[in-house]
């Protein structure tokens, strides 16, 4: 089978007239004045953020502008498909998916071990072990027997940009086991799928700065496929280690085409059927890959489209790229993806710092990010969310970034000691509670994003004319201790009913109130603390914080 992903009408979109197209890749900016290409459209969201990395990267690779005006110029008037095929065509030899020679994202070599089947390189499928040891409780194995060419090429990069930790001797991605990403995304006026992609396209200059060994350049360096397959060493018996990849060994491109495992799709035995991602019938159906431990283990790279932040173990500091969380992506990420958070160390993709020297007044541009939540070897699921990406004059900058930090962790100090007050509420021994609380965290969130972003526009408005910003902290403490407030009053009441007792929710209630407007809630919003009312009632106690007492 040849399947060649530069010439291929394989990338699944939406154009403006809401009509579904399946378009080569550099047809993205094909009746872009008429009815362009508005946005990716693949049968699963995860798709859809593999494809837009794809995109990214080969045009980053291939057709990256040279300067800022080029970029300015190229944002609004793109380049006609003819010039895009010409740039790609350069590096259409790495993009066979099938065939004799080097394929996709593949291993070099046609090595021979058991056959797995295609859903294994879906990143929610039990990895190797759990099928072995079947413990697949949550996702069963075989719900997906075959994948179209589309579905299956569109597959094996989200797994080779994501891979989780597959067992002993699987490597990771790139960024580790399901990666978070984060990208700009334009408003109305910028929100065609090649404004999406050329976005978050950096100079060429400024990306092979990053990291990377820019000096080689040949094929192999950018697309690991073409050489020989890095194979990793066999230690302590049966367990594979992989073969260290630090950025002195490769291009910088090849954070875009990293390929961590070992893998070969078996395009001999195709059959004929639908696909089960896509639904779509073909007499290509890919059914079987065979996969290999071993492989590349990636060190120390600075991926420009993940946020990054800085741990020190026994004294030595790494720069990581930040895993999304269980609980969801909401405002509380706002630092770190947004802006620098400098106490806790978290920094902004390389992509999102380009932008605010790039940013014009007029856009009123989001950030979209997503990633899986990993469950070690396996995805427990898909968070994607958009944030506003609000931009300030350098000369408020500093103080911007240090009050929204207080704004947010005010609002983390919040939410623990409404969760804190409701579990006394709920039990008489608090710190026997057991059972899960994280409703009450997803609704606080989402109940107080609109009056964050509302918060953070007065503070801009409020730094810029020189003005005293203690208003605002009090706006957002009400804001905060009405919804903490609200919650309280709507869960405290549904515990246990052996254990309910009305003196303790009432005295819960109390607690709570003057712990929302406790000292350091306050030092946080820049709010003067005064020694009357309800400080002056905890004056001489051991201040003990409700969730202190709960957990
Ligand atoms: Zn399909």
């Amino acid at each position: 089978m040849e399947f060649n992903l530069i010439e291929k009408q394989w990338i699944p979109v939406l154009r403006r007239d809401g009509t579904p197209d399946w378009i080569a890749p550099y047809e993205v900016t094909k009746d872009f004045a008429d009815n362009p290409v508005v946005s990716l459209n693949a049968p699963r969201p995860d798709f859809n953020g593999a494809l837009i990395q794809f995109l990214i990267g080969l045009m980053q690779t291939v057709a990256a502008p040279g300067n800022g005006t080029e970029w300015r110029k190229k944002l609004v008037e793109p380049p006609p498909p003819e010039e895009l095929l010409e740039k790609f065509t350069t590096i259409r030899h790495a993009f066979e998916l099938g065939g004799d020679g080097p394929r996709f994202m593949q291993d070099f070599e046609n090595f021979t071990a058991v056959d797995g089947g295609v859903s294994g390189l879906l990143i929610e499928t039990p990895g190797q072990n759990a099928l072995v040891n079947n413990t697949d409780h949550f996702i069963k194995r075989n719900i997906v027997d075959g994948l179209c060419p589309l579905c299956c090429a569109t597959a094996l990069f989200a797994f080779q940009t994501n891979s989780p930790s597959g067992g002993p001797g699987y490597m990771t991605s790139l960024r580790g086991g399901g990666p978070l990403t984060t990208l700009v995304v334009g408003d109305k006026h910028h929100g065609t799928l090649w404004q999406l992609i050329y976005l978050n396209v950096l100079e060429h200059s400024k990306f092979t700065n990053i990291c990377g060994n820019s000096a080689l350049s040949e094929g192999k360096y950018l697309f690991p496929w073409l050489g020989e397959t890095k194979k990793g060493k066999r230690k302590k018996g049966e367990t594979f280690y992989g073969e260290d990849t630090v950025p002195e060994d490769a291009h910088p491109a090849a954070m875009f085409w990293a390929m961590p495992r070992r893998i070969r799709l078996d395009l001999k035995e195709l059959s004929v059927g639908s696909c089960d991602a896509c639904g779509s019938d073909t007499d290509c159906l890919i059914t079987i890959y065979k996969e290999l431990p071993g492989g590349a283990s990636y060190n120390g790279w600075f991926h420009p489209l993940s946020p990054h932040y800085e741990q020190t173990t026994k004294g030595v500091t790494s720069i990581l790229p930040v895993h999304a969380q269980p609980g969801g992506l909401t405002y509380r990420h706002w630092l770190g993806f947004v802006i620098q958070d400098g106490n806790e160390k978290k920094m902004p993709a390389r992509i999102v710092h380009e932008f605010y020297g790039r940013w014009n007044s007029n856009w009123q541009f989001r950030l979209w990010a997503f990633g899986y939540d990993m469950d070690n070897m396996k995805a427990r699921c898909w968070y994607e969310s958009t944030m506003p990406l609000l931009c300030v004059d350098a000369s408020i900058r500093v103080r911007y970034e240090e009050q929204v930090a207080g704004m947010v962790k005010a609002a983390s100090e919040i939410l623990s000691n409404t969760r804190g007050a409701v579990k006394k509420a709920w039990f008489r021994r608090p710190g026997d509670a057991k059972g899960d609380t994280t409703f009450i965290d997803s609704s606080f969130w989402q109940q107080t994003e609109a009056g964050f972003y509302l918060a953070l526009s007065s503070l801009t408005k409020t730094l810029e004319s020189g003005n005293e910003t203690q208003i605002i902290g009090h706006q957002w403490l009400s804001v905060l201790c009405s919804q903490s407030m609200q919650l309280f009053d709507k869960f405290a009441w549904e515990g246990p009913i052996e254990d309910a007792d009305p003196k303790r929710v009432v005295v819960a209630r109390k607690e709570l109130e003057q712990y929302n407007h406790g000292k350091k809630i306050k030092g946080l919003l820049g709010i003067p603390v005064e020694q009357s009312g309800a400080e002056n009632k905890t004056k001489g106690k051991k201040e003990a914080k409700p969730s202190e007492l709960a957990f």
